[in-house]
């Protein structure tokens, strides 16, 4: 809050130097900052990786390879493959994920052709 006094007391010296137009731009563009900053806040929750639940959501709390079922409680234990090994291939119908227990999520990966791939996050 200090800042947005000391923000005040500078456009009141810059009114007095330089007349109120530019007072009211230097507003404005206060203004235009703080949007730029709401918008970036929203970006980073809309990108977050809430693939995830939605994944889950859609093909259930099953392993897509050995069938294992999951209680609600140990949802954590299933991850989210990305059947093209494209993180950001994630479509809303969820074409791109398969629910993988930990087991069988390893062992896709362990195949060679997307061996390197667990070196990043898990996918
Ligand atoms: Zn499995
Ligand atoms: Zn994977």
């Amino acid at each position: 809050m200090i800042s947005v006094i000391m923000g005040g007391l500078y456009n009141i010296c810059m009114g007095l130097l330089e007349g109120r137009r530019r007072k009211k731009k230097k507003k404005r563009n206060v203004a235009e900052a703080i949007e730029a900053l709401k918008a970036m806040n929203v970006r980073t929750e809309a990108t977050g990786a809430d693939y995830r639940e939605q994944s889950l959501t859609i093909h259930g709390l099953i392993c897509a390879k050995c069938a294992r079922e999951f209680e609600p409680k140990d949802r954590h234990l299933l991850t989210v493959h990305h059947k093209d090994g494209n993180h950001r291939n994630n479509p809303k119908d969820g074409s791109n994920w398969e629910n993988l227990c930990v087991d069988c999520h390893e062992d896709e990966h362990s195949r060679g052709l997307l061996g390197d791939y667990l070196s990043g996050d898990k996918g």
